[in-house]
């Protein structure tokens, strides 16, 4: 692993794949370095993407967020969880299904875009879709959705459980951490196998990093192989992109803090960023 700089890898590589949190931005606003790293990469037409777990906010939501911060990100840039949702929807044959979703506003438009219809927290649904652990009340929600899942199953019917952003934890600012919705999953997942410890497939399929659907939706977009990918954790940003293929860089100061000594080659950063500038 090496120490390079962002002038590096905007040299050595066709397509910049850039983390949203912890590497751009926090709750609060841009982090160190983005707003130069992003006003440099539009003067010089530089291709770069936004890959994200993220599945609370549409992309016009995104990048009317990134432009409050004074990060010039047009929604078409923006590849995030839950843009993932209608070819998921789709290719399972689940269009017109009915939705538990958990998560904001823009989460429910997600699945209706996606051809889903969502269903009230409480009520009867054929999937769950984790979107997010913000927008609706957390324990009664997933307490509700957990009876009402319950209910579901106890009676033999099935379901599909889909997770866009399998995040565990994210960095809202330095020093101030928050669960996501990943958690969430691991919760609803380990509710499951007590009640129906023999019963195969009550697993949440994962859309995002560091899976390989967000990194061939990024492909198709930018139509090359020759990307890199810029996060802060080893788990999604790093381990997706390596397990897909493509080279990665960890920026230090965000979700991890070391790399384990036993991390196996194919697995580790091909290079250490110690800032955005
Ligand atoms: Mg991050």
């Amino acid at each position: 692993m090496k120490t390079t700089t962002t002038d590096e890898l905007i040299e050595r590589h066709a397509v910049l794949l850039l983390d949203a949190y912890g590497v751009l931005v926090g709750t609060a606003g841009a982090l160190p370095g983005a707003r130069e790293l992003i006003a440099r990469l539009n003067r010089a037409q530089k291709p770069y993407y936004i890959l994200t777990n993220d599945a609370s906010k549409l992309p016009e939501t995104a990048s009317r967020r990134y432009h409050g911060f004074g990060l010039d990100i047009e929604p078409g840039r923006i590849v995030s969880a839950g843009t993932l949702l209608p070819a998921c929807l789709a290719g399972r044959g689940l269009k017109g299904s009915r939705c538990a979703v958990l998560g904001t506003e823009d989460s429910l438009r997600f699945v209706e875009r996606a051809g889903g219809v969502p269903v009230p927290i409480g009520e009867d649904f054929e999937t769950l879709v984790l979107c997010d652990e913000n927008g609706f009340p957390f324990l009664d929600g997933i307490d509700r959705t957990l009876s009402t899942l319950y209910a579901r199953l106890d009676r033999g019917d099935g379901v599909h459980l889909i997770l866009p952003n399998p995040d565990l934890v994210f960095l809202k600012s330095a020093g101030d951490f928050g669960i996501a919705a990943g958690t969430m999953a691991l919760m609803f997942e380990s509710a499951l196998a007590l009640r129906y410890p023999d019963r195969p497939g009550l697993e949440f399929i994962r859309l995002g990093k560091p899976h390989a659907t967000i990194f061939e939706e990024v492909l198709r977009r930018s139509g090359t192989r020759d990307m890199v990918m810029i996060g802060d954790q080893l788990a999604t940003d790093i381990r997706g992109a390596r397990e897909f293929g493509l080279p990665a860089a960890l920026l230090a100061g965000g979700i991890s803090t070391e790399v384990p000594a036993d991390l196996s080659e194919a697995l580790r950063p091909n290079y250490l960023l110690e800032s955005l500038g």
